[in-house]
C-alpha cells in the first residue's frame, strides 16, 4: 500500500501585506475568498484527474493536512467546513491526522476555531514574529504582545494540542534586550512549537528592497546587520532548547512530542500535494519523484483554463527528480533534521557506490567540525547548522579538489537552502 500523502492547501488571503512578506499573498479583499473556496474545491475534485496525465501517484489517503497562506484563519466557518468536505469527497483522512491552520493573532473567529476543531482540527500555527509591539508594528503587523498571549491562551483552553508560533530574527528595531524579550514571552506561553527564520532580504518584498536599495520607509536602515542577525539565530537556538523547545531541524523547535508531522514530509522526501495559488507538491512517479507548483498568478489560477493542468506554472510546469538530484535532495533535506541521514538508508536507496563517492567530502566537513558521524548516521553539529549551505555544497562537490571550509555567519540559504515549507506564517 502506498505511503499517505501529506496535503498542503494554500489560502493566500490577507488583511495586509506585511512588509517583510515575499508571498504569492496579498490583501486581496475577503469578497473574494468564497469563489477562492469554490476553486480550491474544483481543484481538489480535480487532483486525480492531473496526477492522472502527469504520470504521478496520487495517494487516496491522508495523514496531514496544512492550510497555509496567506491567513487561512480568515475562512468563515461555512468556508472551512466547505474544503473539509471537498477534502474528504477524495482523499480518506486519517483519524488521527495532524490538521494544521495558520493563523493571524486576533484574526480568528470562534466559529471558525469551533469548526476547525469539529473536523479534526489539532494545530494552530501563529504569525508572531515579535513580542515587541514596536517591531510587530514597523513591518505591518496588526497585533500587540497581548493580542498574541490572549490568542495562545484562548486556543489552550479550547484544546489545540498544538499552539505553536513563527518568529523573525532580524526585523527593524530588533535588538539582542528586544529579542530576548520575545524568546521569553514564547517560552513562558507555553506553546508547544516555535519556528525561527532570519528575515528575507529580497526584491519580493518591500523590505527587503529597501534594504537593497536603501531608503527609510520600511524601516530598512533599523534591520540588524548579518553578523547582529546570526547572533540572534544562536541565541534562539540556545534559550527556546534550555526552555524546553528542542531544536529538530534548522529553523524549528518543539517540545517533546510536538514536532510538526507535516513539515518534516518535506524534509523526509515523503509525498505531498499542495493545492492553491503558488502551492507547491511532490509525487511518486514509477521509481522516481516528480515536483511541480501552481501559479503564483491569482487571476491565473481562478480562470479555471482549459483543464487540470492548466494552473500548473508555466516554466517549468513540473521537475521530474532523477536519481542523483534525488540523492542529494536527501542529503540537504535530511541534514536538515537534527537526527541527520542515516547512511544504511542512503545506500539502500542509491546504491554503496554512491554514498562511497561522498566519503571524502563527509571526511573533510567532519575534520572542520561541521559534521559528525556516529554509527551509521551523520548530522550536523551546532557549528554546521550555522553553516548548513556551505556544507551542503561541499558534500555534493564530489570529485571537485577539496579547499578549506570557511564558517560565517548564517545566511537565508542556510536556513531556507531546498525548503519548499513556506517560511513564515500567516
Ligand atoms: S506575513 Fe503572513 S499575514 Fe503578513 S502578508 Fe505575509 S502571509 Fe500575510
Amino acid at each position: 500500500m502506498s505511503s499517505p500523502v501529506g496535503i498542503y492547501l494554500s489560502v493566500p488571503f490577507c488583511k495586509a501585506k506585511c512588509s517583510f512578506c515575499n508571498f504569492a499573498s496579498d490583501a486581496y479583499g475577503t469578497h473574494r475568498l468564497e469563489g477562492y473556496v469554490d476553486r480550491l474545491c474544483r481543484e481538489m475534485a480535480g487532483a486525480r484527474e492531473r496526477a492522472g496525465q502527469m504520470g504521478v501517484e496520487l495517494p487516496g489517503r491522508a495523514d496531514s493536512v496544512y492550510l497555509g497562506g496567506g491567513t487561512p484563519s480568515l475562512l468563515s466557518a461555512m468556508q472551512l467546513q466547505k474544503i473539509f468536505v471537498a477534502l474528504r469527497g477524495e482523499f480518506e483522512i486519517d483519524p488521527n491526522a495532524e490538521i494544521t491552520l495558520e493563523c493571524a493573532p486576533g484574526q480568528l473567529a470562534e466559529e471558525t476555531l469551533e469548526e476547525l476543531l469539529r473536523q479534526g482540527g489539532n494545530r494552530v500555527s501563529l504569525g508572531v514574529q515579535s513580542f515587541v509591539d514596536r517591531e510587530a508594528q514597523a513591518v505591518g503587523r496588526t497585533h500587540t504582545r497581548e493580542t498574541c498571549l490572549e490568542e495562545i491562551a484562548r486556543l489552550q483552553r479550547a484544546g489545540v494540542r498544538d499552539v505553536g508560533m513563527d518568529l523573525i530574527a532580524g526585523l527593524p528595531h530588533q535588538t539582542r534586550a528586544s529579542w530576548e524579550e520575545s524568546l521569553e514571552c514564547a517560552i513562558v506561553s507555553g506553546v508547544t512549537h516555535a519556528s525561527v527564520y532570519l528575515l528575507e532580504v529580497d526584491e519580493d518584498s518591500r523590505l527587503g528592497r529597501e534594504v537593497m536599495a536603501g531608503g527609510e520607509r520600511y524601516g530598512a536602515g533599523r534591520v540588524p546587520g548579518e553578523d547582529e542577525a546570526a547572533e540572534l539565530y544562536e541565541m534562539a537556538c540556545g534559550a527556546l532548547d534550555a526552555g524546553g523547545l528542542g531544536q529538530y531541524e534548522i529553523s524549528n523547535f518543539a517540545r517533546e512530542g510536538h514536532r510538526s508531522r507535516h513539515n518534516l514530509k518535506y524534509w523526509r522526501r515523503q509525498p505531498y500535494l499542495g493545492l492553491g495559488l503558488d502551492a507547491h507538491s511532490m509525487l511518486r512517479a514509477g521509481a522516481g519523484e516528480v515536483r511541480f507548483q501552481n501559479t503564483d498568478d491569482l487571476e491565473t489560477y481562478m480562470n479555471d483554463g482549459s483543464g487540470p493542468l492548466a494552473l500548473l506554472r508555466e516554466e517549468p510546469a513540473a521537475e521530474w527528480i532523477d536519481r542523483e538530484a534525488a540523492f542529494e535532495e536527501s542529503m540537504f533535506l535530511g541534514l536538515r533534521v537534527v537526527e541527520g541521514v542515516s547512511l544504511r538508508v542512503l545506500r539502500e536507496e542509491f546504491g554503496r557506490e554512491r554514498v562511497e563517492a561522498v566519503r571524502p567530502s563527509v571526511e573533510e566537513v567532519c575534520e572542520a567540525g561541521l559534521l559528525v558521524v556516529e554509527g551509521d548516521w551523520i548530522r550536523l553539529t551546532a557549528r554546521g547548522r550555522m553553516a548548513s549551505n556551505e556544507v551542503f555544497s561541499r558534500l555534493l562537490e564530489d570529485g571537485l579538489p577539496a579547499g578549506p571550509v570557511t564558517l560565517g555567519h548564517p545566511t537565508n540559504e542556510d536556513l531556507f537552502v531546498g525548503t519548499p515549507v513556506r517560511a513564515v506564517t500567516s
